[in-house]
């Protein structure tokens, strides 16, 4: 079983700002799914790509077992 990590951004809600905000969220998706189904999706709104994706990584790691856990 390999999953992945994808991010996925969505306006923010009540924001009013002429500046459109988004917020990204990490989800995990089995790779061999033909319509990459999410499997798990991160509950946060993070302020960037960088901080989902941060977070969807660490997800992983603890589905991969404290093992491999880097320090
Ligand atoms: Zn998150």
């Amino acid at each position: 079983m390999a999953l992945k990590i994808r991010i996925t951004a969505a306006p923010r809600p009540r924001q009013r700002s002429l500046v459109p905000a988004l917020v990204y969220r990490a989800e995990a998706y089995e790779e061999a799914d033909h319509f990459r189904e999410p499997t798990w999706g991160c509950p946060h709104d993070h302020e960037t790509v960088e901080h989902a994706y941060h977070c969807g990584m660490t997800w992983l790691n603890e589905q991969a077992g404290e093992q491999t856990e880097a320090s």
